[in-house]
Protein backbone atom coordinates (compact mmCIF):
# COMPACT_ATOMS: atom_id res chain seq x y z
CA UNK A 1 0.00 0.00 0.00
CA UNK A 2 1.03 3.58 -0.88
CA UNK A 3 1.78 5.76 2.35
CA UNK A 4 2.63 8.72 -0.07
CA UNK A 5 6.15 9.23 1.69
CA UNK A 6 8.09 7.50 -1.07
CA UNK A 7 6.82 10.48 -3.56
CA UNK A 8 10.02 11.46 -5.47
CA UNK A 9 11.69 10.36 -2.55
CA UNK A 10 15.84 10.83 -3.07
CA UNK A 11 16.97 9.26 0.39
CA UNK A 12 20.79 8.45 -0.07
CA UNK A 13 20.93 9.93 -3.51
CA UNK A 14 23.77 12.16 -4.25
CA UNK A 15 22.30 15.69 -6.75
CA UNK A 16 24.88 18.26 -7.85
CA UNK A 17 23.04 21.23 -9.22
CA UNK A 18 24.66 24.01 -11.14
CA UNK A 19 24.30 27.36 -10.72
CA UNK A 20 22.42 26.94 -7.20
CA UNK A 21 23.41 30.30 -5.86
CA UNK A 22 20.05 31.78 -6.28
CA UNK A 23 17.25 31.88 -8.06
CA UNK A 24 15.40 29.03 -9.77
CA UNK A 25 18.70 26.71 -9.27
CA UNK A 26 18.45 27.63 -5.38
CA UNK A 27 15.01 26.03 -5.25
CA UNK A 28 15.86 23.18 -7.12
CA UNK A 29 18.87 22.41 -4.55
CA UNK A 30 16.93 22.90 -1.83
CA UNK A 31 13.81 21.28 -3.15
CA UNK A 32 15.59 17.28 -3.87
CA UNK A 33 17.47 18.65 -0.54
CA UNK A 34 13.92 18.10 1.08
CA UNK A 35 13.18 15.08 -0.75
CA UNK A 36 16.80 12.94 1.42
CA UNK A 37 18.97 14.15 -1.64
CA UNK A 38 22.73 15.60 -0.41
CA UNK A 39 23.08 18.12 -2.54
CA UNK A 40 26.47 19.61 -3.73
CA UNK A 41 25.66 23.38 -4.36
CA UNK A 42 27.51 24.68 -7.62
CA UNK A 43 27.67 28.67 -8.71
CA UNK A 44 30.80 30.65 -10.02
CA UNK A 45 29.72 33.04 -6.66
CA UNK A 46 31.42 31.20 -3.68
CA UNK A 47 28.91 33.27 -1.30
CA UNK A 48 26.18 32.01 -3.08
CA UNK A 49 26.84 28.70 -3.32
CA UNK A 50 27.81 29.02 0.62
CA UNK A 51 24.77 30.45 1.27
CA UNK A 52 22.54 28.10 -0.18
CA UNK A 53 24.20 25.24 1.50
CA UNK A 54 23.36 26.79 4.31
CA UNK A 55 19.84 27.62 3.93
CA UNK A 56 19.64 23.40 3.43
CA UNK A 57 21.93 22.92 6.63
CA UNK A 58 19.15 24.84 8.55
CA UNK A 59 16.55 22.63 7.47
CA UNK A 60 18.61 19.44 9.19
CA UNK A 61 19.35 18.34 5.46
CA UNK A 62 22.90 17.90 3.62
CA UNK A 63 24.91 20.34 1.08
CA UNK A 64 27.80 20.96 -0.39
CA UNK A 65 28.49 24.31 -1.65
CA UNK A 66 30.94 23.92 -4.50
CA UNK A 67 32.41 26.84 -6.48
CA UNK A 68 33.08 26.49 -10.18
CA UNK A 69 32.96 27.87 -14.19
CA UNK A 70 30.88 25.82 -15.69
CA UNK A 71 32.09 26.70 -18.51
CA UNK A 72 35.48 25.55 -17.42
CA UNK A 73 35.64 21.78 -18.93
CA UNK A 74 39.24 21.09 -16.25
CA UNK A 75 36.83 22.73 -13.38
CA UNK A 76 33.79 20.76 -14.55
CA UNK A 77 35.93 17.44 -14.46
CA UNK A 78 37.68 18.27 -11.38
CA UNK A 79 34.67 19.55 -9.57
CA UNK A 80 32.20 16.17 -10.87
CA UNK A 81 35.99 13.85 -9.17
CA UNK A 82 35.84 15.27 -6.19
CA UNK A 83 32.07 15.08 -5.43
CA UNK A 84 32.41 11.44 -6.16
CA UNK A 85 35.71 11.26 -3.98
CA UNK A 86 33.93 13.03 -1.18
CA UNK A 87 30.75 11.24 -1.51
CA UNK A 88 31.33 8.13 -3.17
CA UNK A 89 28.54 7.97 -6.06
CA UNK A 90 26.66 10.90 -8.47
CA UNK A 91 23.15 10.02 -8.94
CA UNK A 92 21.48 13.31 -10.62
CA UNK A 93 22.97 15.88 -12.23
CA UNK A 94 20.55 19.22 -12.59
CA UNK A 95 22.50 21.69 -15.32
CA UNK A 96 20.92 24.94 -14.31
CA UNK A 97 23.66 28.06 -14.49
CA UNK A 98 22.56 30.11 -17.29
CA UNK A 99 23.10 33.82 -18.06
CA UNK A 100 21.28 35.93 -20.50
CA UNK A 101 22.77 39.39 -21.49
CA UNK A 102 21.40 41.60 -23.60
CA UNK A 103 22.19 42.71 -26.92
CA UNK A 104 21.12 43.03 -30.80
CA UNK A 105 22.51 41.05 -33.41
CA UNK A 106 23.70 43.55 -35.44
CA UNK A 107 25.90 45.31 -32.61
CA UNK A 108 26.52 42.30 -30.22
CA UNK A 109 30.45 41.52 -29.74
CA UNK A 110 31.17 37.90 -30.37
CA UNK A 111 32.60 37.22 -26.88
CA UNK A 112 29.15 37.75 -25.98
CA UNK A 113 28.40 35.12 -27.96
CA UNK A 114 30.40 32.95 -27.12
CA UNK A 115 30.34 33.25 -23.51
CA UNK A 116 26.36 32.81 -23.58
CA UNK A 117 27.04 29.27 -25.55
CA UNK A 118 29.37 28.33 -22.95
CA UNK A 119 27.74 28.92 -19.80
CA UNK A 120 24.18 28.08 -21.48
CA UNK A 121 25.28 25.00 -23.64
CA UNK A 122 28.43 23.82 -23.58
CA UNK A 123 28.63 23.81 -19.63
CA UNK A 124 25.95 21.07 -20.10
CA UNK A 125 27.73 19.11 -22.77
CA UNK A 126 31.02 19.40 -20.37
CA UNK A 127 29.03 18.15 -17.35
CA UNK A 128 26.57 15.42 -19.04
CA UNK A 129 30.20 14.20 -20.38
CA UNK A 130 31.59 13.72 -16.77
CA UNK A 131 29.11 12.80 -15.49
CA UNK A 132 27.62 10.74 -17.62
CA UNK A 133 30.77 8.58 -17.19
CA UNK A 134 30.20 8.25 -13.57
CA UNK A 135 26.87 7.48 -14.05
CA UNK A 136 27.68 4.68 -16.68
CA UNK A 137 30.07 3.29 -14.40
CA UNK A 138 27.83 3.04 -11.70
CA UNK A 139 24.94 1.35 -13.36
CA UNK A 140 22.85 4.73 -14.11
CA UNK A 141 21.60 8.28 -13.32
CA UNK A 142 19.57 10.94 -14.42
CA UNK A 143 20.21 14.14 -15.65
CA UNK A 144 18.08 17.22 -15.90
CA UNK A 145 18.76 20.33 -18.62
CA UNK A 146 17.22 23.45 -17.81
CA UNK A 147 16.56 25.03 -21.19
CA UNK A 148 13.91 27.78 -21.83
CA UNK A 149 10.33 28.26 -23.71
CA UNK A 150 12.78 30.86 -25.64
CA UNK A 151 14.89 28.38 -27.43
CA UNK A 152 11.69 26.07 -28.45
CA UNK A 153 8.59 28.48 -28.96
CA UNK A 154 8.64 31.46 -27.89
CA UNK A 155 12.12 33.45 -29.22
CA UNK A 156 13.09 36.87 -27.50
CA UNK A 157 14.62 40.54 -29.45
CA UNK A 158 17.87 41.22 -28.42
CA UNK A 159 18.21 37.56 -26.91
CA UNK A 160 19.37 35.72 -30.07
CA UNK A 161 22.44 34.12 -28.41
CA UNK A 162 20.24 33.11 -25.81
CA UNK A 163 17.55 31.70 -27.54
CA UNK A 164 20.23 29.25 -29.68
CA UNK A 165 22.22 28.38 -26.54
CA UNK A 166 18.76 27.28 -25.25
CA UNK A 167 17.77 25.19 -28.46
CA UNK A 168 20.99 23.52 -28.37
CA UNK A 169 20.19 22.84 -24.69
CA UNK A 170 16.95 20.81 -26.25
CA UNK A 171 18.38 19.51 -28.87
CA UNK A 172 21.32 18.29 -27.08
CA UNK A 173 19.18 16.67 -23.84
CA UNK A 174 16.98 14.34 -26.49
CA UNK A 175 20.78 13.14 -28.06
CA UNK A 176 21.75 12.40 -24.82
CA UNK A 177 18.97 10.53 -23.58
CA UNK A 178 19.39 8.45 -26.93
CA UNK A 179 22.67 7.59 -26.20
CA UNK A 180 23.08 7.41 -22.40
CA UNK A 181 19.86 5.10 -22.05
CA UNK A 182 21.99 2.18 -22.69
CA UNK A 183 23.42 3.30 -19.69
CA UNK A 184 20.56 3.75 -17.68
CA UNK A 185 20.50 7.15 -17.81
CA UNK A 186 17.54 9.06 -17.89
CA UNK A 187 17.90 12.69 -19.89
CA UNK A 188 14.97 15.46 -19.47
CA UNK A 189 14.97 19.30 -20.19
CA UNK A 190 12.47 21.60 -18.27
CA UNK A 191 11.66 24.44 -20.13
CA UNK A 192 10.46 27.25 -18.03
CA UNK A 193 8.51 30.05 -19.23
CA UNK A 194 8.87 33.44 -17.08
CA UNK A 195 10.04 33.06 -13.76
CA UNK A 196 10.11 35.34 -10.62
CA UNK A 197 14.33 35.30 -10.37
CA UNK A 198 17.06 37.61 -10.28
CA UNK A 199 17.43 36.92 -14.02
CA UNK A 200 13.61 38.59 -14.39
CA UNK A 201 14.06 41.46 -12.13
CA UNK A 202 14.71 43.98 -14.44
CA UNK A 203 11.88 43.46 -17.06
CA UNK A 204 9.49 42.72 -14.21
CA UNK A 205 9.71 46.55 -12.64
CA UNK A 206 8.45 47.94 -16.41
CA UNK A 207 4.62 47.96 -16.15
CA UNK A 208 4.24 47.11 -19.94
CA UNK A 209 6.00 44.27 -20.15
CA UNK A 210 4.38 43.02 -17.25
CA UNK A 211 0.77 43.77 -18.36
CA UNK A 212 2.09 42.01 -21.57
CA UNK A 213 2.89 38.90 -20.10
CA UNK A 214 -0.16 38.94 -17.69
CA UNK A 215 -1.73 38.95 -20.91
CA UNK A 216 0.31 35.91 -22.99
CA UNK A 217 0.38 33.71 -20.19
CA UNK A 218 -2.99 31.63 -20.13
CA UNK A 219 -2.64 31.15 -15.74
CA UNK A 220 -2.49 35.19 -15.74
CA UNK A 221 0.27 35.35 -13.34
CA UNK A 222 4.52 34.24 -13.53
CA UNK A 223 5.70 31.64 -12.29
CA UNK A 224 7.98 30.57 -9.26
CA UNK A 225 11.32 28.79 -8.82
CA UNK A 226 9.76 26.31 -6.50
CA UNK A 227 7.25 25.58 -9.40
CA UNK A 228 10.19 24.45 -11.68
CA UNK A 229 11.73 22.95 -8.83
CA UNK A 230 8.70 20.73 -8.46
CA UNK A 231 8.93 19.61 -11.47
CA UNK A 232 12.46 19.01 -11.73
CA UNK A 233 12.38 16.75 -8.39
CA UNK A 234 9.61 14.26 -10.19
CA UNK A 235 12.07 13.69 -13.22
CA UNK A 236 15.17 13.51 -10.35
CA UNK A 237 13.09 10.56 -8.91
CA UNK A 238 11.76 7.10 -9.76
CA UNK A 239 8.72 8.24 -9.97
CA UNK A 240 9.94 9.15 -13.52
CA UNK A 241 11.69 5.96 -14.08
CA UNK A 242 9.96 5.71 -17.30
CA UNK A 243 10.67 9.21 -18.81
CA UNK A 244 13.60 9.93 -21.13
CA UNK A 245 13.95 12.44 -23.87
CA UNK A 246 11.43 14.82 -22.89
CA UNK A 247 10.82 18.53 -22.42
CA UNK A 248 8.71 19.57 -19.94
CA UNK A 249 7.28 23.17 -20.04
CA UNK A 250 6.61 25.13 -16.90
CA UNK A 251 5.50 28.03 -18.87
CA UNK A 252 1.29 28.87 -17.24
CA UNK A 253 0.74 27.12 -20.56
CA UNK A 254 2.14 30.81 -22.39
CA UNK A 255 4.03 28.37 -25.20
CA UNK A 256 1.23 25.76 -26.00
CA UNK A 257 0.09 27.32 -29.12
P1 LIG B 1 19.68 33.69 -12.07
O1 LIG B 1 18.77 34.20 -11.03
O2 LIG B 1 20.49 34.64 -12.85
O3 LIG B 1 20.63 32.56 -11.43
C1 LIG B 1 21.58 31.91 -12.22
C2 LIG B 1 22.70 31.42 -11.31
O4 LIG B 1 23.70 30.78 -12.16
C3 LIG B 1 23.40 32.57 -10.59
O5 LIG B 1 23.62 32.21 -9.25
C4 LIG B 1 24.70 32.69 -11.35
O6 LIG B 1 25.77 33.19 -10.60
C5 LIG B 1 24.98 31.26 -11.75
N1 LIG B 1 25.96 31.18 -12.82
C6 LIG B 1 26.08 32.03 -13.88
N2 LIG B 1 27.12 31.64 -14.64
C7 LIG B 1 27.67 30.56 -14.06
C8 LIG B 1 28.77 29.74 -14.37
N3 LIG B 1 29.53 29.98 -15.43
N4 LIG B 1 29.06 28.70 -13.56
C9 LIG B 1 28.31 28.46 -12.46
N5 LIG B 1 27.26 29.22 -12.10
C10 LIG B 1 26.94 30.26 -12.90
O7 LIG B 1 18.85 32.87 -13.15
P2 LIG B 1 17.49 32.01 -13.03
O8 LIG B 1 16.38 32.85 -13.48
O9 LIG B 1 17.43 31.32 -11.72
O10 LIG B 1 17.75 30.95 -14.19
C11 LIG B 1 18.24 29.63 -13.95
C12 LIG B 1 18.15 28.86 -15.26
O11 LIG B 1 16.80 28.90 -15.72
C13 LIG B 1 19.01 29.49 -16.37
O12 LIG B 1 19.56 28.47 -17.16
C14 LIG B 1 17.98 30.27 -17.17
O13 LIG B 1 18.38 30.48 -18.50
C15 LIG B 1 16.77 29.37 -17.05
N6 LIG B 1 15.49 30.05 -17.29
C16 LIG B 1 15.10 31.09 -16.49
C17 LIG B 1 13.87 31.71 -16.75
C18 LIG B 1 13.35 32.84 -15.90
O14 LIG B 1 12.29 33.40 -16.25
N7 LIG B 1 14.00 33.20 -14.80
C19 LIG B 1 13.10 31.28 -17.83
C20 LIG B 1 13.53 30.23 -18.63
C21 LIG B 1 14.74 29.63 -18.34
P3 LIG B 1 26.01 34.80 -10.52
O15 LIG B 1 24.92 35.31 -9.67
O16 LIG B 1 27.34 34.98 -9.91
O17 LIG B 1 25.95 35.28 -11.94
Amino acid sequence: MSTGREFADLQGKCALVTGAGRGIGRAIALELARAGARVVCNDIDPRTATETAALIHLEGREALPYTADVADGEAVRRMVQEVVAAVGHLDVVVNNAGIEPSSPILDMPEQMWDRTLSVNLRAVFLTSQAAGRVMRDQGGGVIINVASIAGVRTPLALRAHYCASKAGVYGFTKACALEFAAYNIRVNCVCPGVIVTPMTARARRDPDIMARWQREIPLGRLGTPEEVAKVVRFLASDEAAYVTGQAYFVDGGKAMH
